[in-house]
Formats: structure tokens, sequence, C-alpha cells
């Protein structure tokens, strides 16, 4: 079976549908001691009457620490940066097996 090529984790976020699992990568944002899950600005509709066109939704959760080697379900919260007022809830879960290489996402 032919390897599948890791999709950016950007575009995980922003474009893949629900309920398969795929190869990921850049899942992982180093900061200090610290590892968590990446959380950049994503492109995508918002349908508040003030916005009705894809806009940067940023995030707005709190931080998400991974543990390598483990599995762990994340729930992450962005918010419009257009309006200010959309929220957007996406929930992983995640499959951790290396710092830098592929690792393995599901939108649940
Ligand atoms: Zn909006």
């Amino acid at each position: 079976m032919l390897e599948e090529k890791p999709i950016p984790w950007i575009l995980f976020l922003e474009k893949y549908p629900a309920g398969k699992i795929y190869p990921v990568k850049d899942v992982i944002e180093i900061d200090g001691p610290f590892f968590n899950v990446s959380t950049p600005d994503i492109r995508i509709y918002c349908d508040h009457k003030s916005c009705n066109a894809e806009h940067y939704f940023k995030y707005s959760g709190l931080k998400l620490p991974v543990n390598i080697g483990k599995t762990g379900d994340y729930i992450l919260k962005y918010t419009c940066s257009n309006c200010g007022v959309s929220e957007r809830i996406i929930k992983i879960h995640l499959q951790i097996n290396s710092l830098f290489g592929t690792n393995k996402a599901m939108k649940y």
C-alpha cells in the first residue's frame, strides 16, 4: 500500500471532513519546554450576517498540551476575526507518534 502524503495541519483544519483518519504534518507547536497542538489562523466561511464570506478565524481556546506517543481528543475553539461573534468548534482525535514527522488526525 502506498504511504499517503501528509496534509499540512492548517489545510486539515480548514478543509478536511470529519470521520476519516488523515496523515498530517506540522501539528505540534513548541512553546519553551511545552509541546502544544498548533492553532494557526484558519480561513473558513463565516455565516454571521455582517460577514457572509470567508474570513480568518483566530484560535480563542486554551493551549492544548500533547503527549508524544499518546492519543488524545482535543476541542479547538475558533472565533471569526471579522465579526468577533461567530465561533467554530473543531473536535479532533489526535495520535501523536512523532514530534516533527507525520501524525494521524481525525475530526469527530
Ligand atoms: Zn464573522
